[in-house]
């Protein structure tokens, strides 16, 4: 299969190259050039499929003509390590906790899954690759922990000193190996600028193979729709209409819903859930695309985002019908108030510890829930509750216990370099160290 770009104005290119390239040359996003649907036969037998055979067989739909089933099943094998569990709250609504993999996020699914594929090409074909990514907190930890021990890959990953969490410091700065931290006395755009300098770096390019690992990859996106479609096999034999319901920011997570929808999965309907940074909300409101900048900063930090990087993949897939848009998203948006009520709610109602971002899914579903009725609801919780501690100690008024791994993880040493958000010293810093 090809994949093409959002913008139109790049050429078809491979699984291959659009994995490497990440972003086309007119900066549009690759889309696969259509979205398999899943036969009618694998519909019907998914109730008693594990995760890793229906990662399998979406790998497959997807991949068929690059690789082979050997290495698909090699590839899954190696990124999905981990389940999706569905905790039932009660008889219609349930939690999907995408909180399992190695740094307890979500975005484990979409960075192992990379990782294993680059792996794969970079192995046939023995070249070396140097990954470059910034981040603000937990795209970092998934990317360092996805690609720990892969063999011809180093990676490089920026922070802004002092602006993440003391675990998720320690997730990005305790691997060693071929992951290497660099803490950047600056903010996060700073770190971001810096990637982007690298990558625009001739002389950088003639020297090292670069490659980014951030969220708009589409080997990131395709792994997402695997737990979509493992949920509503839990959940399918309950006879009812399904609502899912996304914290967005990006909006990688709900497009790779929108995807496993293309798939035929059979779904009422997918509520955005957003923070104060309510740009998709609002578009489905008014029809306007209204980025805002500077992003709000809210205690659910994942999702500050003005100006969500996927959107032109929502109106590739919606073929610019705001129609079609309305008819398959509701949006919805919380204050950080609601938010910390959100969180106590659900331990209060359920007995039940969701993260701030988790808090605002569920929040989605309850105002969809007041206006229609009769279906199951499944909110998405996309990280650990513990990795936003501080937050939730203020919520709740104590300290909740946390998981043995992240409390030994506060028990290790960080090894990090610091720099100056100065290119020059950031360029030095690759010519000595890359790969
Ligand atoms: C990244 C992230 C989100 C937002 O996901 P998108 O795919 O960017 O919409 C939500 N919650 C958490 C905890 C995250 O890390």
């Amino acid at each position: 299969m090809k994949l093409f770009s959002t913008k139109k104005a790049s050429p078809l290119v491979t699984f291959e190259e659009a994995i490497f390239q990440g972003l086309p040359p007119d900066n549009g996003l690759y889309m696969p050039e259509s979205i398999p649907v899943l036969s009618s036969e694998f519909w019907d037998k998914v109730e008693g499929m594990s995760i890793q055979k229906i990662a399998f067989e979406i790998t497959k739909a997807f991949f068929k003509d690059d690789l082979s089933d050997d290495v698909i099943q090699q590839i899954i094998d190696e990124a999905i390590t981990f389940d999706a569990p569905l905790a039932k709250l009660n008889e219609s609504l349930f939690c999907l906790e995408l909180f399992h993999g190695s740094s307890m996020a979500f975005k484990d699914f979409g960075a192992r899954f990379m990782a294993s594929i680059m792996s794969y090409f970079l192995r046939k074909s023995d070249q070396k690759l140097n990954i470059l990514v910034a981040t603000s907190g937990d795209t970092g930890g998934a990317v360092a922990q996805g690609f720990y021990n892969k063999a011809n890959i180093s990676v490089t990953i920026l922070y802004p000193k002092g602006k993440v969490s003391e675990i998720q410091e320690k997730q990005l700065t305790t691997l060693g190996g071929n992951i290497s931290a660099l803490e950047v006395d600056g903010t996060f755009d700073d770190c971001q600028a810096l990637v982007k300098q690298a990558f625009l770096d001739l002389d950088l390019k003639s020297k090292f193979g670069l490659a980014s690992a951030n969220s708009i990859n589409i080997a990131r996106l395709i792994p997402q729709s695997f737990y979509y479609v493992y949920a509503y096999s839990r959940l399918k034999g309950l006879g009812k209409d399904i609502v899912f319901s996304v914290p967005s920011g990006n909006f990688g997570n709900l497009t790779a819903g929108l995807i496993a929808q293309k798939m035929r999965m059979p779904v009422k309907t997918f509520i955005a859930a957003t923070n104060v940074n309510k740009v998709v909300p609002s578009f489905i409101e008014s029809g306007e695309y209204l980025p805002i900048s500077p992003s709000i900063s809210t205690i659910s930090n994942a999702m500050d985002v003005g100006n969500p990087s996927n959107f032109p993949r929502m109106e590739s897939i919606f073929n610019n019908d705001i129609n079609q848009f309305r008819s398959s998203i509701k949006g919805c948006y919380f204050t950080d108030g609601e938010t910390k009520d959100g969180i106590k709610e659900l331990k209060e109602k359920f007995d039940y510890l969701a993260c701030p971002h988790t808090a605002i899914a569920y929040l989605g579903l309850k105002k969809y829930s007041t206006e229609n009725s009769g279906s199951i609801g499944v909110f998405l919780s996309t990280a650990h509750f513990a990795k936003f501690l501080p937050d939730m100690e203020k919520v709740l008024g104590y300290t909740p216990q946390i998981p043995k791994r992240l409390s030994d993880l506060i028990g290790l040493e960080k090894s990090s370099s610091e720099i100056k958000a100065s290119y020059d010293e950031f360029k030095e810093y690759l010519l000595q160290n890359l790969i």
